[in-house]
């Protein structure tokens, strides 16, 4: 707004986005520092295999620890992370942190847990992202048939002919590829058939409403009809009830993944949680 000032002169200048770009700068300039000093770490959400009722692997999903002892979750880094690049860096390391720490787990016995990790747009476009990702299978001695790349619907729709080249390289390394919040985008049943598409997750928003929402539970039955159609896994995130659960497995939903079972947890308590659980009831 255009405030006409005493002394003739005029200042555009909007108080309130002055302090959001202050504060972005400021974010910017911490999530910088943070990057620089490895502030970032993975922690660690169960993804549960219904029909058996065992563990079927780990989700890591990043959490930023602040040198004053708070932990801020990824909603409040990530979009600034994209729109600096900072991403590339930030997701490196949680990547890299998440393959070192599930080779611990292999070495303690339990050699079949999958790894999921998530990748932004950003880090989807990144001409280096396979480059990135081989060394990193490399470093880590991770196996790359265990790893799931978690990339959005509305971030595979955004530029279908890029998407289609660099999952099926992902495919060639052996590297499993998940759709994650699936039913919030745009994706026509055509590009899912193209795409080699291991897994699609429900998107949790679908979930909350589970059983009693009656276009909820419509729209979860046909994403898991069309997957079947489509010989593709799915997977129902959010899940916090056992009504949702009894849900997704009278459903034939493949698996789960929500509080119910286990919040995302730092990587000692998920050890403590891989070597306690044994199988889900119900
Ligand atoms: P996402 O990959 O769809 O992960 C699921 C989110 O739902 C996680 O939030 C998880 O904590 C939350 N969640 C899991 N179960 C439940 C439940 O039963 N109820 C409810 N209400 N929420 C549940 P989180 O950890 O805050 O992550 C948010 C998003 O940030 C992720 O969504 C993912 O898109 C992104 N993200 C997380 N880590 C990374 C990363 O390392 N790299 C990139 N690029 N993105 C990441
Ligand atoms: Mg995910
Ligand atoms: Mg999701
Ligand atoms: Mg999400």
């Amino acid at each position: 707004q255009a405030k006409g000032g005493r002394n003739g002169h005029f200042a555009f200048f909007d108080p309130t986005m002055d302090t959001r770009l202050h504060k972005d700068m400021v974010m910017e300039n911490h999530l910088r520092r943070a990057a620089h000093l490895h502030e970032f770490q993975a922690y660690y959400q169960p993804l549960v295999e219904i029909d058996s009722g065992r563990l079927s692997g780990m989700e890591a999903l990043a959490r930023w620890h602040r040198d004053d002892g708070t932990t801020v979750p990824p909603d409040e880094f990530i979009p600034l992370a994209e729109k600096t690049g900072l991403i590339l860096t930030i997701g490196e390391q949680v990547i890299r942190d998440a393959c070192r720490q599930m080779c611990r787990w292999h070495a303690d016995g339990f050699d079949h847990l999958g790894l999921s990790v998530n990748i932004s747009s950003i880090q989807f476009q990144d001409p280096g992202l396979l480059d990135r990702i081989r060394a990193l299978l490399d470093e880590t001695t991770f196996p790359a048939h265990l790893l799931t790349v978690e990339i959005t619907e509305s971030a595979a729709m955004d530029n279908v002919g890029h998407t289609l080249s660099t999952l099926q390289s992902l495919r060639a390394m052996g590297i499993k590829i998940a759709i994650d919040d699936f039913g919030t985008g745009y994706s026509s049943l055509g590009y899912l058939k193209r795409f080699p598409v291991d897994l699609l997750k429900i998107d949790k928003s679908f979930v909350v409403d589970l059983p009693g929402d009656a276009d909820a539970s419509a729209i979860a039955q046909t994403i898991i009809s069309m997957s079947r159609t489509l010989n593709i896994q799915v997977a129902a995130e959010g899940v916090e009830t056992e009504e949702q659960y009894r849900f997704m497995k009278e459903h034939q939903c493949h698996k789960a993944q929500g509080f119910l079972f286990g919040r995302p947890m730092v990587a000692a308590a998920a050890g403590e949680f891989i070597s306690r659980f044994r199988q889900m009831r119900t």
